[in-house]
């Protein structure tokens, strides 16, 4: 890894410094709360003005509503929010899926869907995880069957993040029971608005929101199929190897921060108020910064961090989350209960940032593919392992085909 800094032009100063303005004047305390009230993760006046700036799609041209950025500007917008805890899960799922839109959608919709993209008011959900199983995309069991110009829907979703902030969900449907399972699967990118779509809420131990989203006799017109009839694996491949890491960065020289570093953020702030708590003066007039043990515990975890945060592909997305489930029990242990204290709750340490992180620490391990499946994935695509050939073993969501980078 080059550690090297790089110099910045006065323009890319000028990018830097406008959107910690932007951040300032749209992240404001107001909308903080209404983020911990809902556990949304998503904002809609703040992700319209990064629509408004071109912030949505950075590297488009203006001219289709992009910001025109270069690969580095676009590197200093993802980084400068992503330092922020701007709730904007939109951002990720929409910029997935718009690559799909763009490569396989029809022509009678793309332009229209793309244009909307790029202003924020059209944004994109992922529709793969079932009640039966998440790991195992390609095990999808809702339906799509085909009425003339139109599919007809049944089944059901489990963990659309964003369903009811989006418009249109990127659904993987079986449409061929009849063929090996990843061969009969057609994508459709889905209006959310359609009469027999129902959306349900469901809240995480952090109080993140997700939703079961029921699908019952669902018309939808053949315009919405993404590629090819029983072709939705190909279409998926592209959105699932970028979500796990695989193949990501271009050879540039800048480096990708891995989805581990959203995660590993909580452990940040939860380390700044343990030091807060650890220069505190006790009733005894004592602080716990006295001991050495105090100091060597939150030094060792610090270290841990550091490490976490610059891991890159999907050895960052284990470290991220391994490291946040692990050091937010740490510092539980280490304050007591003091630390297990939710917000706004009496005495607690930081304002129940440390409880907040071990909450928000345990879906880290599962979201996005679990930690497990990633270590497979690191085995296979960063090392060159072989697929593994034991039972159920190759039923997984890594694409089967994905050359190993
Ligand atoms: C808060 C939250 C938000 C989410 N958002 C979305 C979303 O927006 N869209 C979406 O489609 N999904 C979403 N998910 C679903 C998530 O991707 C799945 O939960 C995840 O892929 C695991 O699936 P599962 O929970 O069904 O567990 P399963 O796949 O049933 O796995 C159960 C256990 O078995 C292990 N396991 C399974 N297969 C293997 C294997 N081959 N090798 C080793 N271990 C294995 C897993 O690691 C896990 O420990 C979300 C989940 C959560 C909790």
């Amino acid at each position: 890894m080059d550690f090297s800094k790089i110099e910045l032009s006065a323009e890319h100063e000028q990018l830097r410094a406008d959107i910690r303005d932007f951040v300032r004047e749209y992240f404001t305390p107001e909308e903080y709360e209404h983020e911990h009230k809902t556990g949304d993760a998503f904002n809609e006046k703040i992700h319209l003005a990064l629509g408004e700036r071109g912030w949505i799609q950075p590297t488009w041209p203006k001219e289709r509503g992009g910001a025109g950025l270069d690969r580095l500007g676009a590197k200093i917008l993802d980084l400068e929010l992503k330092k922020t805890r701007l709730p904007m899960i939109a951002l990720g799922t929409t910029d997935l899926v718009s690559k799909a839109v763009e490569r396989f959608a029809s022509p009678n919709i793309r332009d229209e869907v793309l244009k909307g993209v790029a202003k924020g008011t059209v944004r994109f959900s992922l529709g793969y995880t079932e009640p039966d199983g998440g790991s195992d995309i390609a095990g999808a069991k809702t339906k799509a069957v085909r009425d003339g110009d139109e599919w007809v829907i049944n089944g059901s979703k489990m963990f659309t993040t964003g369903a009811h902030t989006t418009q249109y969900t990127f659904l993987i449907t079986r449409t061929d029971p009849t063929q090996p399972k990843h061969k009969g699967l057609t994508m459709f990118l889905l209006p959310l608005d359609l009469p027999g779509v129902e959306i349900q809420g469901i809240w995480t131990y952090s109080g993140e929101r997700t939703n079961i989203v029921y699908y019952d006799d669902v018309h939808v017109s053949d315009d919405y199929r993404l590629g090819e009839v029983n072709g939705g694996w190909t279409v998926l491949r592209g959105p699932l190897d970028e979500e796990h890491s695989i193949g990501a960065g271009e050879d540039d020289g800048l480096d990708e921060p891995s989805i581990g570093t959203n995660f590993i953020r909580e452990l940040h702030y939860a380390l700044d108020d343990t030091a807060e708590w650890a220069k505190t003066e006790r009733a005894d007039g004592s602080r716990p910064a006295d001991e050495a043990g105090v100091l060597e515990r939150i030094g060792a975890l610090t270290a841990r961090y550091e490490e976490a945060v610059i891991t890159q592909g999907p050895a960052g997305r284990i470290a991220g989350s391994e490291t946040l489930v692990e050091g937010s029990a740490e510092l539980l242990d280490l304050i007591g209960r003091e630390a297990l204290v939710s917000r706004d709750g009496d005495g607690a340490v930081g304002n129940g940032q440390i409880d907040y992180a071990h909450r928000f620490a345990q879906g880290t391990a599962t979201y996005a593919g679990t930690v497990e499946v990633f270590r497979t994935i690191l085995a296979q695509h960063v090392l060159g392992l072989p697929r593994p050939n034991y039972p159920g073993s190759r039923d997984f969501g890594v694409s089967a085909s994905t050359k190993v980078s």
